[in-house]
């Protein structure tokens, strides 16, 4: 029997957890998210990290700049919220508009506040087993598989996309000698060569790589788990918006052959703002225990 793993389940225990935590602190944790331009995709996104907030007790901080904004504005907005005690996690939207460099302002986000760690002083720590903030995506695939018991000591791990988002702080994570890793990871890209016979060597697959149903059911080993990290628009006549989501794996096929799948949407998508609040209340304890 296939197991579908629900994230939306996932993603309320912990937000649940989280806000009885919360409600046992003497202030607020606050997040301030921070959008330049008006990418609708970005509104909507923080427009669910805002609310997420509002339901935790997590005082949030909404800067909005507009798409112009200058490097130096930008540095000085974070520079800013750096130094202010009430704002524990900084949250720079992406992508950001051509002219700024993403990197370069990301950096400039203090590594105690860096609640999406993707700073260089959490990346690195995390690959080498400190303790750090962990990029939400590839954490809420930890978890997933952590609270549906899939054990991943021993086993052949295999991650297609190797972003430094999802595919290589996820493989960081695997590989670690704790509780949730010890797996054995390879990590695909587009270079890749026989990926075929690489996938379907996988006890678990990770799908990570933007393309529609990439993942067919000959790339897959019977009995494995598949984790679809993938989120893609694609065009769909009979739904009221046009369009529909859809991972990067062929969910439909691929699903009887495997013993545990997550469905897109409500696989690992929900799992990402529940790590931020995660992240969020960690920043805050450690100034505020
Ligand atoms: P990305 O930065 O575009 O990276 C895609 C990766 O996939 C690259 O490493 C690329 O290889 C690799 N790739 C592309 N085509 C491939 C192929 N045919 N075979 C093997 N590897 C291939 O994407 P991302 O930001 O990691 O996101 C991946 C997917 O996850 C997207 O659908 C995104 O929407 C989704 N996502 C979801 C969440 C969420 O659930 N909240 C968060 C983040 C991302 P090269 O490096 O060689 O180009």
């Amino acid at each position: 029997m296939t197991k579908i793993i629900n994230g939306r389940d996932v993603s309320k225990s912990i937000l649940a957890e989280l806000k009885a935590e919360i409600s046992g602190f003497k202030s607020s944790p606050g997040l301030a998210v921070i959008l330049v331009g008006d990418n609708p995709a970005s509104k909507a996104y923080i427009g669910m990290k805002k609310k997420a907030c509002e339901d935790l007790g997590v005082k949030s901080f909404e800067f909005i700049l507009p798409a112009e904004a200058t490097e130096s504005e930008l540095k000085d907005l974070l520079e800013s919220l750096n130094q202010r005690n009430e704002v524990n996690g900084i949250l720079l939207q992406m992508p950001l508009p051509k002219h700024l460099d993403e990197q370069k302002m990301l950096e400039l986000i203090h590594p105690s506040k860096d609640v999406d760690g993707f700073h260089p002083v959490n990346v690195g720590k995390l690959l080498i087993g400190l303790d750090s903030f962990k990029s939400c995506t590839p954490y809420g695939v930890v978890e997933l598989l952590k609270r549906y018991e899939i054990e991943t000591s021993g086993k052949h791990v295999v991650i297609l996309g190797r972003s430094n988002i999802v595919g290589k702080p996820m493989a960081a994570m695997l590989v670690q000698n704790c509780e949730g890793g010890n797996a054995t990871v390879t990590i695909c890209h587009s270079r890749t060569a026989n990926l075929k016979q690489i996938t379907n060597s996988a006890d678990i697959l990770i799908a990570a790589i933007g393309k529609p149903e990439f993942v067919s059911k000959d790339m897959v080993k019977d009995d494995a788990v598949v984790i679809d990290v993938g989120i893609n628009r694609v065009d769909d006549q009979s739904s009221e918006k046009g369009y529909k989501l859809v991972g990067d794996v062929d969910y439909e096929s691929v699903k009887d052959k495997t013993s545990a799948i997550t469905p897109v949407p409500g696989g690992v998508g929900p799992l990402t703002i529940a790590m931020l609040m995660t992240n969020t209340v960690k920043a805050y304890l450690q100034t505020n225990s």
